[in-house]
């Protein structure tokens, strides 16, 4: 039975998996709530079944039973759904199944807003790969993306009744919940002012951090100190594991020093979304980055995408087949396959690229060595000049 189910065949470089075709609707929700609403369910079959085979030049396909290509480049598709979209994930999924193997012909209620972040975490990992292979580094990208994976809440959803799904959340968070505060931190007096002397791994030196200031932000008491976000939890025990954890891996101490010393000079982070960045308490917040913690980002930012990847692929079993005498991959579900898929990319010699028409959603594949293609089409490249051809005449 398992032969020819779920299975990454590496025999000639192709790896294949066979999934479900799903279907949805729109039902009222009989639930004991008295307003009722209505609620999206999916539900599969296994009598149609959806073909998929991975190769390095086409990437993810759709294939016929006997494996001709019909649908090359499923996980540039995906890429390419207009954020917040309902219809065309949908539609994405009718074509493809759904990202989970569900029980047969049963009926389970989505939680869309939940499913929208899974598809957000996807293209936030895509898109962090290229931006930390890019030749000119954009830091605000990168930025925007590390804090989005690492900061936005830890993603739960129900899929079926006895199936969860849980996103990555650093183990970090962990430590930081669990500070024990020490009270014997070293302190030094400067000018009247006493700090206490921080071993950072940021700026490898010691840091001074007034104590006055440390007591408003740990104990909530604005005394001294009052900028907006001050009383954020999140921020209160970064800065209490900022001063207190140092038993620590490295990578963690370097995550709580960044976190602390990104919000201290910036602004207290509020939120952070795929769609609009970093939101912060203080309206106009211009945030810079210096050397050091420029340094600091790019590890934290190849960590993050490690840890985002990993969680998803090691859910893949290698397993080895008896019929072919060939190792093979089980995957559990489409989610699975399309993070195998990031996981089999090759970010130095090939990238996916956004379209730089604005109006435009889709991401193409591209060589890495390929600097000048910015547009999907020629559609929207003329769209393009057209657009700053009238922007010049304006002036
Ligand atoms: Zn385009």
């Amino acid at each position: 039975m398992t032969n020819n189910e779920n299975f990454f065949n590496l025999s000639n470089d192709y790896f294949s998996f066979i999934g479900q075709k799903c279907l949805f609707e729109i039902q009222k929700n009989s639930d004991s709530n008295t307003n009722s609403k209505n609620v999206l369910t999916i539900s599969c079959s296994d009598g149609e079944k959806n073909y998929f085979s991975f190769s390095g030049n086409n990437g993810l396909c759709l294939t016929t039973k006997c494996g001709s290509i019909t649908h090359d480049n499923i996980l540039g598709k995906f890429l390419s759904l207009p954020s917040n979209n309902a219809k065309a994930l949908l539609k994405f999924f009718e074509e493809y199944g759904y990202f989970f193997r569900l029980p047969t012909n049963e009926s389970n209620i989505i939680d869309f807003n939940q499913l929208i972040q899974i598809t957000y975490h996807i293209k936030a990992a895509l898109l962090l790969m290229n931006e930390l292979q890019n030749t000119s580094i954009n830091y605000e990208i990168i930025l925007q993306l590390t804090l989005y994976l690492l900061l936005s809440p830890q993603i739960k959803m129900k899929i079926s009744d006895n199936q969860n799904y849980t996103g990555y959340r650093d183990s970090v968070f962990d430590t930081i919940d669990s500070v024990i505060v020490e009270n014997s931190s070293k302190c030094i007096t400067i000018d009247d002012e006493d700090y206490y002397v921080i071993l950072d791994s940021i700026y490898e030196k010691n840091y001074n951090l007034r104590v006055d200031e440390y007591e408003d932000i740990s104990t909530g008491e604005t005394f001294m100190y009052s900028y907006p976000g001050i009383n954020d939890s999140q921020y209160r025990k970064i800065t209490i594991a900022y001063k207190n954890c140092h038993n620590v891996s490295k990578i963690q101490r370097l995550i709580i020093d960044f976190l602390f010393h990104f919000m201290h000079s910036n602004g207290v982070i509020k939120n952070v979304t795929f769609d609009s960045g970093i939101e912060f308490y203080k309206s106009d917040s211009n945030y810079t980055l210096d050397d050091n913690m420029k340094k600091g980002l790019l590890l934290i930012g190849k960590y993050v995408l490690s840890k985002e990847i990993n969680q998803h692929v090691s859910k893949m079993r290698p397993i080895y087949n008896p019929n072919t005498l060939e190792p093979t991959w089980k995957a559990p579900n489409l989610l699975t396959a399309l993070y195998f898929s990031l996981f089999y990319m090759k970010p130095k010699s090939e990238i996916y690229r956004k379209c730089a028409n604005p109006s435009c959603t889709n991401f193409f594949l591209v060589k890495t060595s390929n600097s000048r293609k910015k547009y999907c089409c020629d559609d929207c490249r003329n769209a393009s000049n057209v657009r700053s051809y009238r922007m010049r005449q304006k002036k």
